[in-house]
């Protein structure tokens, strides 16, 4: 009987009463119990098929630690190969004395932080998981990128110390010393040494003010109500606040193409602008000239700053708008620079949907743009002067 032995795709045979209901009983059966089997391997397809593909690395190993099954995350994480690698043990493909140990020990309650040498710059958070009868599930996570935050979270903690650091030695050793000799020294003296810790003291106010205002804006501080920023009369005070920096040592020209307002945080644009003519004020050498600049561009409007100062070397470009990255350190301090200046800028632009262009050569001088798309920009309307 063909029928009895293969009953899917053969005729349900013909029968007399009561045995027609039988087969025909028993030919639904068959075809549920056809239906229910390959149900479960299409399932079980489609669970191979996402382990393969998740993000993270998992790979099965036996009682000896030979690999069993691994997927496609895991053969990146390990630089492994399932075509090559099954039936290996892992620890002799992956050699080095931290996994080895964490693999053998057996002790698997915590996950081990691994740095692949072989994966420049991988950083992986790797636990076993022990399961069915000597079983394991080695799970892996790439963390490459919570590392490199981490980094960066401590190098800015010791920066910030750093930076606090200096002015406040000063300032207690000048306290300490009149404290020590108040007698020692002249009226003329103790004013000379004041006056350099008030400098020191101001200096450490506008670093923790760029502080704060850098952290409003990382921590997304809602964007303050858009206002119609009237840029004419922003240009004039800033140009006026460059003035007054400058002391007369430099000319300060205004040069706006357009009778235009900008969409957005007058506090904030205020500040971008006025960044980036204090950085020309302090870094153009006496006889330079600063232009203010506002324009239309293809996007929208610029609100440039450009000087004929001494420039910067195109390799530093890429790098001048990282919290603490100066170019001449001694230059920057002696100015009052916090160092956070163009950050700030760069942050405030991004809420703006802007971008900051930094053209410049050495010996040529700079020109720092501020680009704002055209849906922040009100042609129609002229602003009041
Ligand atoms: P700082 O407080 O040190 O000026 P910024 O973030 O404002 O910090 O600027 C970063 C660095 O970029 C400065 O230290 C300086 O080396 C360089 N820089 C900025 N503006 C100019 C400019 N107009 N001309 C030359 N160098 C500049």
């Amino acid at each position: 009987m063909n029928w009895a032995r293969e009953p899917l795709g053969t005729p349900t045979p013909h029968a007399m009463g009561t045995w027609d209901h039988v087969f025909a009983s028993l030919a639904r059966r068959s075809r549920i119990a056809y239906d229910q089997r390959e149900r479960l391997s299409q399932t079980l397809a489609r669970f191979r098929e996402a382990a393969l593909a998740m993000p993270d690395g998992v790979v099965y190993l036996t009682r000896l630690n030979l690999i069993e099954w691994i997927n496609l995350a895991a053969e990146r994480h390990f630089d492994l190969d399932a075509s090559r690698d099954l039936g290996s043990a892992i620890t002799n493909l992956v050699r080095q004395p931290d996994f080895v140990h964490y693999v053998e020990s057996g002790d698997y309650r915590e996950p081990l932080l691994f740095k692949p040498t072989r994966s420049d710059g991988l950083t992986l958070s790797m636990q076993i998981v022990p399961f069915g009868e000597d079983l394991k599930m080695l799970l892996s996570r790439d963390i490459s990128q919570l590392e490199k935050l981490e980094t960066m979270r401590r190098d800015f903690v010791a920066n910030v110390s750093h930076e606090l650091k200096t002015p406040l030695t000063v300032v207690s050793g000048f306290v300490e010393m009149l404290h020590d000799g108040l007698e020692d020294f002249s009226a003329e003296d103790m004013r000379r040494y004041l006056r350099l810790a008030t400098e020191q003291s101001v200096r450490m106010q506008r670093l923790i003010e760029d502080l704060l205002a850098l952290s409003a804006l990382e921590t997304g501080a809602p964007m303050p109500v858009d206002d119609k920023v009237d840029v004419q009369g922003l240009l004039r005070a800033v140009a006026q606040e460059a003035e007054l920096l400058s002391a007369g040592r430099h000319r300060i020209v205004i040069e706006a193409g357009v009778g235009a307002a900008l969409i957005g945080s007058q506090k904030e644009i205020h500040s971008v602008l006025a960044n980036l003519a204090t950085n020309a004020v302090r870094y153009t050498p006496e006889g330079g000239e600063i232009r203010l600049i506002w324009q239309s561009t293809h996007e929208g409007a610029e609100l440039a700053v450009q000087d004929n100062g001494p420039g910067i070397d195109a390799h530093h470009l890429p790098r001048l708008t990282e919290r603490f990255y100066r170019v001449d350190r001694g230059r920057s301090r002696e100015t009052g620079g916090t160092g956070l200046g163009l950050a700030i800028v760069k942050h405030v632009l991004t809420r703006h949907q802007g971008t900051l262009e930094i053209q410049s050569e050495a010996g040529r001088g700079s020109r720092f743009a501020a680009h704002f798309p055209a849906r922040r920009v009100v042609w129609a309307e002229k602003t009041t002067s």
